[in-house]
This record gives structure tokens, sequence and C-alpha cells, in this order.
């Protein structure tokens, strides 16, 4: 029987509580395949620094390192907010991407015709949108230097080289020829100099992909277009905090934040990953929604472990738990026969997923 490591970061706010569902819904699946995960936790965040002094233990970037793949929930809350900006919540999970070298994030959305009233958006416009963004996650100006706060003034610095373009591009490129193989490029090439760099790179990595077709689009126009007609994109590449931006408004186009899963890899291991936050708002109320949580872990088996049934088989146990009606309090107004709590929802995937032929 195959055995895989799974190291377990459960974080702060909502993280314990979905990572726990996905956990099951894990366990569900791996007790119905050929296969068996072994997780081991480790402390990431606001409370890791509470526990250890730092948001990222070197334990925890040594056994993350040792694993298959590391199933990750979120970080991060108002108690850590003042802490200098190296001892944020935030900054460990930074650092540990870098430590991981999981420099390309791959976040897809794909609108469930069951959810198709969930969102703010009309449903003719969203019926078959199936788009999948492709995000620059360890460079850009997120880590850009030289970076300051002083008194009066604030910089940060927006820097690719031309080797970190290339290398998230071709993620672009071999993803969309997986898909539709359309692939719309997006930056601010009529602004930022960082966009001419990014764009004249991707044009030089097209030549190796002559089926794949290419466009390139602003990412103001492209936040509007995302909305207007969702529908025209298949893989979207960007850089980090455009795709930080798009990614999120992609959500609204699935209904709910609470849905929408990723993977962030590019080096030994790779960290899945809901997109969303730690919503302290709700934490602790059992209202959370795991599902992106638990797509996460669908994309770890498929993308990290090579487990491509177990995978399609939690993807359709979610399909099919949506279809029946079950809904978390985020998709409640939709179309609910029913209002779970987070570990309702999580024990209803899990026995869809182990009855499922
Ligand atoms: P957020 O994503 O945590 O929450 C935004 C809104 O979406 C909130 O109203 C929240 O209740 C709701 N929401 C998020 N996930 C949900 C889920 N699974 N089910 C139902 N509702 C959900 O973003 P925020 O409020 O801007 O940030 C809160 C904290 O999270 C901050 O400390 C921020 O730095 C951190 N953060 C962490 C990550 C991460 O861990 N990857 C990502 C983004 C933000």
């Amino acid at each position: 029987m195959k055995r895989y490591k799974i190291a377990v970061i459960r974080g702060d706010g909502i993280g314990p509580e979905i990572v726990d569902e996905a956990v099951k819904v894990l366990d569900a699946v791996s007790a119905k395949e050929d296969f068996e995960l072994n997780y081991e936790e480790y402390l990431m965040g606001g409370i890791a620094y509470d526990v250890k002094g730092t948001p990222l233990p070197d334990e925890t970037i040594e056994g993350c390192l040792n694993s298959d793949a590391v199933l990750f929930g979120s970080i991060g809350g108002e108690k850590w907010d003042k802490l200098p900006r190296d001892m944020r919540p935030e900054s460990g999970l930074l650092r540990l991407r870098k430590a991981l070298g999981a420099f390309a994030n791959l976040r897809p959305t794909k609108v469930f015709d069951e959810l198709v009233n969930a969102s703010t958006l009309k449903p003719e416009v969203l019926q078959g949108v199936d788009l999948f963004v492709v995000r620059e996650l360890t460079g850009g100006i997120y880590f850009g230097e030289p970076r300051a706060k002083e008194a009066d003034v604030a910089y940060n610095t927006m820097i690719y080289t031309r080797e970190e373009i290339r290398r998230i591009a071709v993620v672009g490129f071999d993803s969309a020829m997986k898909r539709r193989k359309k692939l719309c490029s997006v930056d601010k090439a009529n602004v930022l100099e960082v966009s001419q760099l990014w764009r004249e790179v991707v044009e030089e990595v097209a030549q190796d992909y002559p089926e794949v077709s290419l466009s390139h689009m602003y990412v103001d126009n492209a936040a509007m277009q995302l909305i207007r007609n969702p529908k025209q994109f298949d893989v979207i590449l960007t850089g980090n905090i455009f795709g930080d931006i798009l990614s999120d408004a992609s959500s609204m186009i699935s209904g709910s934040i609470g849905l929408l899963a990723s993977a962030s890899m590019g080096g030994k291991v790779g960290i899945y990953e809901p997109i969303h936050g730690s919503a302290p708002d709700i934490a602790g109320q059992g209202i959370s929604n795991p599902i992106a949580t638990i797509l996460s872990a669908a994309m770890m088996l498929r993308f990290a472990l090579g487990e491509i049934n177990a995978a399609d088989r939690i993807e359709l146990a979610v399909k099919n738990v949506l279809k029946d009606g079950y809904r978390t309090r985020d998709l409640s107004a939709m179309g609910a026969s029913e209002v779970c709590s987070t570990s309702e929802i999580g024990s209803i995937i899990a026995n869809y997923v182990a009855k499922l032929s």
C-alpha cells in the first residue's frame, strides 16, 4: 500500500476547523482507495508566534520539506496586527512559500450549476464558467526590496527578473495545454516597466507553445472583464499582487470565497490551501465553509500524490452534496434545503465520498 506524509498546518481563526473537515474527507477517501495518509502537525502564523515566538518555526520548514505535501488552513488575526512585520502571521506564510520554492499559485474557478444563483452576478453570465488563474507567488511587490514605512513616506518595490517571469509563464502555458489552450496574460504594461518585461518574456515563452492562443490584457480591464464576461477566460497568467486581487474577485463568480481552492507549487513540496483568510469575524462559531479546503485537499491528491481517482471522488462528492441542497451559512440564501455547520457539511461530504462506487 502506498503511504504519504502530509504536513498539516491548521493556523489561526477558522483554519483549525476547516482543516479538520478536510482531514475527515481525506480519511474517507483513503479508506476507499489503496493508499494511506500519515499526518504530522506543524505550527505557523499567530499560533506559532504565541507558542514559539516566531510565525514560522524552523521545525515547520523542515517538516514541510520532508513531507509529500502540505495541507494548510489560514493564518492571521487582529491580535497579531501590531507586531513588527517579520513577526506577523502573514510573514510566516510568505516565508514558507519562499522556503518551499512555491512560486506558482494555481487557482481554479468553476461555477457549480447548483450554485449559479449563489453569486451576485446573473446566472447567464456565470453558467459554464471554468477559468484557471496562474499567479506568481514568490516575487513582485510583496517581496521587492527596498521597502520601508517611515513617518511621512512609505514605499515598496515591484520587481521581477526575466527568469522569475519565464518559469511562471511555463506553468501558465503548460496549464493551458491541459485545458482549452487559451492564455490571457494580465499586466499593466502601459504604465509599469516591470510589466513591459513581463509581456516580452511571455511572448518569448509563447514561441514554444504554438497551439496556445495568447492574448494580453491590462489588469484594470481584466478586473472589469471578469465581472462582465468571465466565460471568455481559460487560463489567466499574472503576477503576485494582480493575481491576489483578481482571484478574490473571481471568487464571487463561484458564489463564495469559501469555495475556492488553490495549490502553491513549483518546488519540491507544494502547499494546498483555500484562497481565503482566517475569517476572524466567524471563527469558532462552526459556521465557516470548509469546501475550499476540502477541494484544496483534492488538488493535493491530484497534483502532489497523483491520486487522480481519489481527487475525482472528492470533487464529485462536493458537487453532489451541493446538488442535494446542503449549504453552509455563506451559501444559505441559495436554494438551501438544509443549513449545515462546518463539521456537519464535512461529515456529509465524507459520507458521500464513502458511498461513491
Ligand atoms: P478573509 O478571507 O479571512 O475574510 C473575508 C470575508 O470572507 C469575511 O467576511 C469572512 O467571514 C468570509 N470568509 C472567508 N472564508 C470563509 C469561509 N471559509 N466560509 C465562510 N466565510 C468565509 O479576509 P480578511 O477578513 O481580509 O482577512 C482576515 C485575516 O486573514 C487577516 O489577518 C489577513 O491577513 C488573513 N489572511 C490570510 C490568508 C491566508 O492565510 N492565506 C489570506 C488572506 C488573508
